[in-house]
């Protein structure tokens, strides 16, 4: 489908900037440094495509697969150095399911670190302060949470023009601080208003697209912690967004870009005016950047993957210390992807797959198994 008239009015605009357009945001735009495209979209005409759809779809009457729903993990059994199963919590009733070979946790960058920690598998210093058992001593375990934390500027359109397709439809990649190596900008665009309740509270007009800026390289580093040995409590979830100072400098210069491609004349008959930051932020930017920053939801790294004494898991995404579990999913990244964190999440999954393969058939590392599930 056609993209969005903002969509493509941002490309242009942001090539009047000197940011060169590409096809798609992949590959080339990437190592330029700076582009600006038209985004890829996983749709089959209007509709999404889940990773679901793609892996799990189409294998669902698999002898050898069970899903289950409802179904929440709480620990991993480990028993002698080794992971021998999982407890369930399922209608109300705790199930344990024995692993002959692996378990593979999947939970995601903030449950992963969660079930390890609630399964002893964390610092022993604070395991031992909330009376956890402590199994395996890997004080990375919720570390080096990171996230592209964000700051969307807020422009109001001349006419309404209501969002289509997903919403968002064009990506920019930019370099602002001399010393990066590869981009430590990522935007994408929002047919409405995205906003943090600060500025929500400060009246966002109701018809209006946004230019999101997210810090692509962050500095600052995050953690998540067990509030109690309790299951069912809520984790501590310690962003420590901007906490870098270098992180700040790169949010304003990004904001101030934002500005300027926002000014172009490709957007001048779709703008009606700049309302966030707006004249309210123009002089305080730092103000500007610690209301509106909002998540990309792209939290990863919690796990990571690496050598030093913080890293969890080994090149093989095995859980150092612990035989027989491994981890899949965005919390090894050792640092966050410069773009969006989707597709290397499937890439780990991929890994994962040709490792167990190889592994439990005797299987060249090498083989290809895309489009069978792990
Ligand atoms: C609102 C939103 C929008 C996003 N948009 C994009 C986008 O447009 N493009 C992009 O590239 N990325 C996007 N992302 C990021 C992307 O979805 C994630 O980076 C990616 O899905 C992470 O994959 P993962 O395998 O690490 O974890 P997840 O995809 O989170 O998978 C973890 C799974 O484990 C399950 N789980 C968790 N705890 C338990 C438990 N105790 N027991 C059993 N199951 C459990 C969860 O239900 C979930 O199904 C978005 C994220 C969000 C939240």
């Amino acid at each position: 489908a056609q993209p969005h008239p903002v969509a493509l009015a941002l490309v242009e605009a942001a090539r009047a900037t000197g940011i060169p357009s590409f096809d798609n945001p992949n590959g080339r735009m990437m190592e330029a440094g700076s582009g600006a495209s038209i985004s890829d979209v996983r749709a089959d005409g209007q509709r999404r495509i889940t990773i679901f759809d793609s892996y799990l779809r189409p294998v669902l009457n698999r002898e050898n697969l069970t899903i289950l729903t409802g179904a929440s993990v709480q620990r991993i059994v480990i028993e002698n150095g080794r992971a021998t199963g999982v407890d369930v919590l399922r209608n109300g009733e705790v199930h344990r399911f024995n692993a002959s070979e692996q378990v593979v946790l999947s939970t995601g960058s903030i449950n992963t670190p969660r079930i390890l920690m609630h399964s002893g598998i964390g610092d022993e210093r604070e395991l031992k302060r909330l009376g956890i058992p402590v199994m395996q001593h890997l004080p990375g375990v919720g570390e080096n949470l990171q996230d592209h934390l964000c700051f969307p500027s807020i422009f109001e359109f001349r006419e309404e023009m209501p969002p289509r397709g997903n919403g968002s439809e064009a990506t920019i990649y930019t370099k602002l601080r001399s010393e990066s190596r590869s981009p430590d900008v990522v935007m994408c665009q929002g047919e409405f208003p995205i906003c943090s309740p600060e500025i929500a509270q400060q009246g966002v007009p109701q018809h209006a697209w946004s230019l999101v800026a997210g810090l692509a390289r962050p500095r600052s580093r995050g953690r998540i912690r067990l509030r109690s040995a309790h299951i069912q409590d809520n984790i501590i979830l310690q962003l420590n967004s901007l906490s870098d100072a270098e992180d700040v400098k790169t949010a304003k210069a990004a904001v101030e870009l934002s500005r300027e491609i926002g000014a172009q004349s490709a957007l001048s008959e779709i703008n009606k005016r700049e309302a966030f930051p707006g004249s309210v932020f123009v002089d305080d930017l730092e103000s500007f950047i610690r209301q509106s920053a909002v998540p990309f939801w792209h939290q990863t790294c919690t796990a990571k993957m690496g050598r030093d004494e913080l890293s969890v898991v080994d090149g093989k995404l095995k859980v150092y210390g612990v035989e027989n579990l491994t981890i899949a999913d965005g919390s090894v990244f050792p640092r966050i992807p410069t773009g969006n964190t989707m597709a290397p999440c499937v890439v780990v999954g991929e890994r994962a797959s040709q490792i167990l393969r190889a592994e439990l058939l005797g299987e060249n590392q090498r083989t290809s198994t895309v489009g069978n599930a792990a």
